[in-house]
């Protein structure tokens, strides 16, 4: 067999963690299969990275960013090859250039176009243990890249399809995937299975426990994946294409702290307007969501959206040199809300879920600033202070808890 084992920063943090993982690792190369393992950077270290970087330059480059963050993986990969070594286990660690993982050229959230598979599977033929870099990859102009924060676990997932792997095992510090965070809703229940798509929602909604691109790939090429703890041997999450039990009404909630809102008061209420905003937008590379436009009166309308937090400058920026061409009186914002979803296949079948979850808030005293629903999410936008408490809440009232 070959497997693809992918480490998240916690499960590399510190010399202790390094040798438990490169145990866990060992035991299956001496069981005889092929282990390629791919690592985060150790701890937080990509934080700190991010941190010194502000130090020297509030708005540093792109580019530049990428060089920078793309050493913690490098050292985590090296650290473990040298545990293994020590252990006696031959071991070799690769950087993106080196395999070569090929990305798009947009630093800071790149895409992976191709994986070159030749030097992982010489090294597999010479019985050593792979190590490669997560969240990172290598241009046209080669140059490094990222693939956004959490992307070491679509590197994990794209080289299990690129390798045709038998199986793709995301070790983290939790024992799985939950109903709502369990570090925020400790009576979460873990799930023994997920589909593709509700995990994907999820993903996409705030629950970083799977990066939102790890999951749409794995349903791509039809990679199971396995999400488990790296620090016990509980059975962990199955993210598959079709579950054996019904399908839940809601599987799970998730929050994303990461969002503002931008809003553009008094526009012309005339044909061409959002799409020169949002063209605008999608030019610089930003993600929009939760588009909402009043009703036009007077002539004018207002449109207010959502992007992440980290791109609200660069949203601002693009859309204030643009004021013109799109005639809004008064571009605004606001950086302390968060989006609060819930997730579930069976939503679609089943009315009335939106009216529950909108109950949970109204008890909870929490105020609605936007709405928007897909076919199996619907997505709050409320005031940041209010999330935590926003999300019990909507767990509790579809009965989501361990018992
Ligand atoms: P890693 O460093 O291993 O990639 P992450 O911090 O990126 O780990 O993801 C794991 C974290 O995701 C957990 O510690 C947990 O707090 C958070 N999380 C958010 N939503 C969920 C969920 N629905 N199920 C499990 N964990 C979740
Ligand atoms: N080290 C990167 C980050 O912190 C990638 C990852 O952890 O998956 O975002
Ligand atoms: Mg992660």
């Amino acid at each position: 067999m070959l497997i693809v084992k992918k480490f998240g920063g916690s499960s590399v943090a510190d010399k202790d963690r390094i040798f438990n993982v490169a145990k866990r690792c060992i035991e299956d190369y001496q069981a005889g299969h092929d282990v390629v393992v791919v690592l985060s950077a150790m701890g937080k270290t990509t934080d700190g990275l991010i941190a010194k970087a502000k130090e020297v330059n509030p708005r540093p480059s792109k580019r530049e960013m990428d060089m920078l963050l793309s050493t913690g993986e490098q050292v985590s990969v090296a650290m473990m090859a040298m545990a293994m070594g020590s252990l006696g286990v031959p071991a070799i660690s690769l950087n993106a250039f080196q395999v070569a993982m090929h990305t798009n050229s947009q630093y800071g959230n790149s895409r992976l176009k191709r994986i070159d598979a030749e030097r992982i599977f010489t090294e597999l033929e010479n019985r050593k243990i792979v190590i490669v870099t997560g969240f990172q990859g290598v241009n046209k102009y080669d140059d490094l890249t990222t693939l956004g924060r959490g992307g070491s676990d679509t590197t994990a997932v794209a080289l299990a399809a690129a390798l045709h792997a038998d199986a793709c095992e995301i070790f983290t510090d939790v024992d799985g995937v939950y109903t709502a965070d369990p570090r925020i809703v400790p009576d979460a229940r873990k799930m023994d299975e997920i589909t593709y798509d509700e995990m994907l929602e999820l993903a996409s909604l705030g629950a970083k426990v799977l990066h939102n691109r790890s999951v749409e790939l794995a349903k791509k090429y039809n990679v199971q994946l396995v999400v488990r703890s790296s620090l016990n041997r509980n059975e962990g999450t199955i993210v598959k294409e079709d579950v054996k039990m019904e399908k839940m009404l809601v599987s799970g909630v998730a929050v994303d702290k990461n969002a503002a809102r931008v809003s553009l008061i008094g526009l012309k209420d005339e044909p061409g307007i959002a799409f020169s905003i949002f063209n605008e937008l999608a030019k610089k590379g930003i993600n929009v969501d939760m588009i909402l436009q009043s009703i036009g009166r007077d002539n004018t309308k207002d449109i207010s959206f959502t992007v992440p937090g980290t791109e609200l400058q660069n949203a601002m920026d693009a859309l204030n040199a643009k004021k013109e061409n799109f005639t809004a009186k008064q571009i605004t914002s606001r950086e302390n809300v968060a989006k609060v979803s819930v997730v579930g296949a069976g939503m679609a079948t089943n009315p009335g879920v939106a009216a529950k979850m909108f109950e949970a808030l109204y008890n909870a005293n929490i105020n609605i600033k936007m709405i928007s629903t897909s076919e199996i999410r619907i997505t709050v936008l409320i005031d940041e202070k209010e999330a935590d408490r926003a999300m019990k809440y909507i767990h509790d009232i579809f009965d989501l808890a361990s018992n």
